[in-house]
């Protein structure tokens, strides 16, 4: 499929400022937003085309080289590069859509485009995920979490050598080298092959008394205990990004996401700040009207049915769904009835039920 021009895919015009297509560019986030769009495949694929145009143009130099040459411009530049330079997370951030975004199947995939370090900025450490399970109450009211953070640390006892001190030993098979060179000559030349000292697995050295704190490993398994605050309003699958805890890099650390799932509620149902129940009423109240308590998050409340109320009729309670995650107030409930035949009739019931029919009958009669 052909690329779209830049400047109309961010309804602009040539001439631009930055200020302005900055602007354009933060209206299409707010709409594109996977955030607000939750697992709508096509805002995803509009909302990467939008990042896309902003990169380029936000960029002085790629904005001449694409307004000189279109996209063949640009041809020589890979996804990564097209995108280098831009933090789309502190864009967000500065638009109110926070830290806080939806994620699909994986956290990397799609959104950004393909997501890898820099190879000329300073080399980070990998992201890591992590699973949160919540209750709907959790997310609708916001809520601490602490959770356990499995961490591999370098042993401090033994600096990582898994020696005690003094417990390391030069390797006799590579002479401290890490490397084993052989030579072979064939007619008028020769060959060198050199490949890692198997013995010492190219460290040079032999540990020959394991460090007691780590057990020889170098490395040792930390609980790293952290506090995590739930917005109120967060939903499934969202992601909270706590900077520098993932992964530690060769310079800097990589993030940690924390993935909030779900559980599914066993009487409420979410969609966007709403939420749905459903009410069984029994069918003499359904035809009589009148007061019904309904659950919500905050307890029973009564619901005023009208009189002749059929079943799968929809009643609306103001204010009684999910805190809104951007902007104010909460989300509305959704009562959705049901009517309920009897099914254990006693006599006397029965009996009146007849009567009940004989008179319907009758009036229908008179009427017509
Ligand atoms: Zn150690
Ligand atoms: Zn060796």
């Amino acid at each position: 499929m052909a690329k779209r021009d830049y400047y109309e895919v961010l309804g602009i015009d040539r001439g631009a400022v930055n200020a302005a297509i900055k602007k354009a560019y933060r209206n299409l986030a707010m709409q594109y937003h996977p955030d607000r769009n939750p697992g709508d495949g096509e805002a995803a694929e509009k909302m990467k085309e939008v990042n896309e145009a902003y990169a380029v143009l936000s960029d002085s130099h790629k904005r001449r080289l694409y307004d000189t040459y279109g996209h063949a411009g640009l041809e020589d530049y890979s996804q990564d590069d097209l995108f280098r330079g831009v933090d789309f997370s502190s864009l967000f951030r500065e638009f109110g859509l926070g830290d806080i975004f939806g994620f699909g199947d994986s956290i990397f995939d799609g959104f950004f485009g393909r997501r890898t370090t820099s190879r000329k900025g300073p080399r980070k450490g990998a992201d890591l995920r992590y699973n949160l399970s919540l209750t709907l109450e959790d997310v609708a009211f916001g809520v601490e979490k602490t959770i356990e953070l499995p961490r591999t640390d370098t042993c401090k006892s033994c600096n990582g050598t898994g020696a005690e001190p003094g417990g390391l030993e030069q390797c006799d098979s590579c002479q401290g080298t890490g490397q084993i060179v052989k030579e072979q000559r064939s007619g008028h030349s020769v060959f060198r092959q050199i490949s890692g000292c198997s013995n010492c697995r190219g460290s040079g050295s032999i540990v020959k008394e394991a460090c007691k704190h780590c057990e020889g490993k170098g490395v040792i398994q930390e609980i790293e205990e952290m506090e995590v605050t739930i917005p109120a309003g967060a939903d499934n699958r969202y992601a909270i990004r706590i900077d520098g805890k993932g992964e530690r890099g060769d310079d800097l650390p990589g993030d940690l996401y924390i993935v909030l799932l779900v559980e599914k509620h066993p009487v409420f149902e979410r969609h966007g700040d709403d939420l749905y129940v459903q009410k069984d009423v029994s069918f003499t109240a359904a035809a009589l009207g009148g007061e019904v308590e309904v659950p919500s998050l905050d307890g029973d409340i009564t619901l005023d049915i009208p009189e002749g109320t059929q079943t799968g009729s929809v009643f609306r309670i103001d204010g009684q769904g999910v805190t809104r995650l951007e902007g104010t107030g909460k989300g509305d409930e959704y009562v959705i009835v049901r009517v309920v035949t009897p099914t254990d009739l006693g006599q006397k019931e029965t009996d009146l039920l007849r009567k009940f029919e004989e008179l319907r009958r009758k009036s229908g009669d008179s009427e017509r």
